[in-house]
């Protein structure tokens, strides 16, 4: 796999969907020797069960462990570190990780009990815990998501959970994008495996997921947070630390000349989450007829953004997505399927950045 391409996969077979995107990705030949230590890295911030939002899905992790046992890996652990409100061992039962660690024989490790040391991350001093420093090779493995301090959390930030309470506690006291960037440089991110499969609209700790449906694979922790911010209709340099990573030379913002690899379609499908109040308060400016997860969930984001410039005030007309607007007409929509509208944003599916900056336009 090269530094550049991005692999995205939709459906609801989540544990299948990480496996194929693993295989795609050929993570079994880069790392090699079958005794090295691999460590998979979720997002556990809280003790909340995926669907909330807010933690990875224990499917993303079954289907890692799996992969990983049928390649003859068989020093693999599970490490995490919540934040510091909330208790690792509650969060690794929350999430359902126990049993599936007990399925494949990976050891559960709470960094929050880990001893630590200082390392140099190229100008700043950061204690990294023991056990995250000596892994061979980590499977990154954040949930894509807003996060009310840094706008949106994914790849770069997850990293933090490789750090004891107490630097946490002090990234904090620094505003954390320096931090979060110079912690990049020494913390390992030898294949990011991204959970977007519901993701908070912009709480770390969930509560409003929005249903994309997707697990995508990078191996650039910068690409991939770029690539975040294009998902959720933000600009790259509402992010501080992304472009600061950049800078001290962890990865490329440049999703421009990304190679994406697409593999499967998307499809209109019945969701199994309940939309909640917030989302549904958004969905009330959609119309959407056999729309697909990814791009319903674009559209909701890009409302979101849109809320929040006060653009969405007074709006009456819908606007509408989904297949079953092909060959059809109407008069404001997103996607290819509503290329026969006076007023349609190409792309199948068309980003959420892009949706904001055509609807802003055509709103005003
Ligand atoms: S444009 Fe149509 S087919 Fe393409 S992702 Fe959106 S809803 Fe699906």
């Amino acid at each position: 796999m090269e530094k550049n391409d991005i692999i995205i996969i939709h459906g609801t077979d989540y544990k299948e969907m990480a496996k194929k995107v693993l295989e795609q990705a050929g993570v079994a030949e880069e790392i090699g020797d079958r005794k090295k230590k691999v460590a998979l890295k979720p997002n556990l911030v809280v003790a909340k069960d995926p669907s909330s939002g807010a933690t990875t899905h224990r499917e993303l992790l079954e289907g890692t462990l799996e992969y990983l046992r049928d390649h003859g890996f068989e020093n693999v652990a599970i490490m995490e570190g919540s934040w510091v409100g909330d208790n690792t061992q509650s969060a690794f039962s929350a999430a359902g990780y126990r049993e599936i660690a007990k399925k494949y024989g990976a050891e559960l490790v709470d960094l929050q009990r880990d001893s630590f040391h200082p390392h140099d991350a190229r100008g700043m001093e950061i204690c990294l815990c023991d056990r995250a420093a000596e892994v061979d090779y980590m499977i990154n493995m954040p949930v894509l998501k807003g996060h009310c301090q840094t706008t949106v959390t994914c790849a770069l930030k997850n990293n933090k959970g490789v750090i004891p309470n107490k630097e946490k506690r002090r990234f904090h006291t620094m505003g954390l994008h320096k931090p979060i960037a110079h912690l990049n440089t020494i913390a390992r991110n030898d294949f990011i495996l991204v959970d977007n499969i519901c993701g908070d609209l912009d709480f770390e700790e969930g509560g409003n997921p929005v249903v994309m449906n997707r697990v995508l694979g990078f191996k650039d922790p910068v690409l991939c947070d770029s690539y975040v911010c294009d998902c959720m209709g933000y600009s790259v340099d509402d992010v501080p630390y992304i472009r600061m990573a950049e800078r001290l030379g962890v990865g490329s913002t440049d999703t421009e000349h990304a190679n994406f690899i697409y593999l499967n379609e998307d499809k209109a499908g019945k969701s199994r989450f309940r939309m909640t109040h917030r989302v549904q308060g958004l969905a009330k400016y959609t119309d959407a007829k056999d729309a697909c997860s990814a791009c319903y969930g674009s559209l909701i984001y890009a409302l979101d953004r849109l809320n929040d410039m006060g653009e969405l005030r007074g709006k009456k007309t819908p606007v509408c997505i989904g297949q079953g607007y092909k060959g059809q007409t109407g008069e404001i929509g997103v996607g290819q399927c509503t290329c026969g509208f006076k007023k349609s944003l190409k792309g199948c599916p068309p980003k959420a950045i892009d949706m904001v900056r055509f609807l802003e336009e055509e709103w005003s």
